[in-house]
């Protein structure tokens, strides 16, 4: 069998070391006699499984003391309404700036809940930029202010952490949290779903600043309420055992590449080289601008779309996948998260150019000089 190297968005790849893993503790976890998945979660096995998972996120992010972490449901969808309901505490006004598709559907559920203001947005310019801090429209009243670190689908990333004075900064990590280094203490709340850049789908992780819990409304559901599952050490109700058990297998993984200083060195190198492969191509170009352009998500067009089919047959022959850019958008997009081994970006880059000579305008047969 022969792994292909799959630049799907989410569920994206595991390091493969992490699934072997996960297969030869499957049967017998660890010689308990079952699997990991079999037990209960308030027995000593997980509950050592999830302490370790949350000691390592601590570690690998150096989150500070006064941070709680919680492995929740719901995924980051979930976490659009968990995020008024736990935060406005008595205000009304939040803000949102918009820098993608996500942001936009973040913005929309929170309306459901409070007067959800959009204080900044690049879409007039299709999202292919940040709008300069110094344009947003906060008015230092807001619960909070949320923002999208890398927009998935337009391959937008901050490469900064915006300034909002001492209201409460939220960010939507979900494909880009443990890519790099983070000054967590920046942050009022950090939420991301597993499946991209952490683990299997099903877990959320969700970072909070202590002083942000016990005012969350009466009717939060109890699964999101940040205080109650806070004192319950995410165990409210039964947490997704396996899930969790995977991620922190993936935190293993991380620790020993080196933590997140090596991952972000890597990561800036694998989108470097794709992205000067775009750049030096005349068939292919990216939308973004160049200073926020994503390290972990590269949208890409061919200068005749009527290629795209040719061009998604071929890579997928080359063991290269999922590369199909997202319905919303066409095109092409390579997402390349922590697992994506970096001889999976050079075979991409190889098989781009390849595919441009063989598809240059004027090559074939007679049009060689
Ligand atoms: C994938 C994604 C989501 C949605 O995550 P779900 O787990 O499906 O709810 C939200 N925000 C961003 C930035 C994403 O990439």
């Amino acid at each position: 069998m022969s792994r292909v190297y799959n630049f799907s968005a989410g569920p994206a790849m595991l390091p493969e070391a992490v699934l072997r893993q996960a297969q030869e503790e499957l049967p017998d976890w660890r010689g308990a006699g079952g699997s990991i998945m079999e037990m209960s979660h308030r027995g000593k096995e997980f509950v050592a499984v999830h302490e370790e998972a949350v000691r390592d996120v601590r570690e690998l992010l150096g989150v500070p003391d006064e941070y709680t972490v919680l492995f929740l449901q719901g995924g980051a969808t979930g976490q659009f309404a968990a995020v008024p309901l736990n935060l406005l505490r008595g205000k009304r006004r939040a803000e949102y700036i918009l820098t993608g598709a996500w942001g936009k559907k973040a913005v929309d559920e929170a309306k459901k809940y409070c007067d959800a203001h959009v204080a900044a947005s690049s879409e007039d310019g299709k999202f292919a930029s940040i709008p300069a801090r110094d344009t947003w429209a906060l008015s230092g009243e807001a619960a909070y202010v949320h923002y999208t670190p890398n927009e998935t689908i337009g391959g937008v990333e901050y490469h900064w952490v915006p300034e909002t004075g001492g209201v409460p900064l939220v960010g939507d990590f979900s494909s880009t949290l443990f890519s790099r280094p983070l000054d967590v203490g920046r942050f009022g709340v950090i939420y991301a779903g597993a499946q991209k850049n952490i683990g299997p789908a099903g877990v959320t992780l969700v970072i909070v600043r202590n002083d942000l819990l016990g005012g969350a409304s009466p009717a939060t559901p109890g699964v999101w309420d940040y205080t109650r599952q806070a004192k319950d050490d995410s165990m409210f109700n039964t947490p997704p055992t396996f899930a969790v058990y995977v991620a922190g297998l993936v935190f293993q993984w991380l620790k020993r590449q080196g933590g997140l200083a090596a991952m972000a060195a890597v990561n800036e190198r694998k989108a470097a080289k794709l992205y000067a492969a775009i750049d030096n191509s005349r068939l292919y170009r990216n939308p973004v601008e160049v200073s926020c352009r994503s390290w972990m998500n590269v949208p890409f067009v061919l200068a005749d779309p009527a290629l795209d089919g040719a061009f998604l047959k071929g890579a997928a022959g080359a063991g290269l996948t999922a590369l199909k850019g997202h319905r919303s958008v066409g095109g092409m997009r390579a997402s390349m998260y922590n697992a994506m081994p970096e001889a999976g970006v050079d075979a991409l880059v190889d098989y781009m150019a390849e595919f441009e000579r063989r598809n240059a305008p004027g090559a074939g047969v007679g049009n060689t000089p």
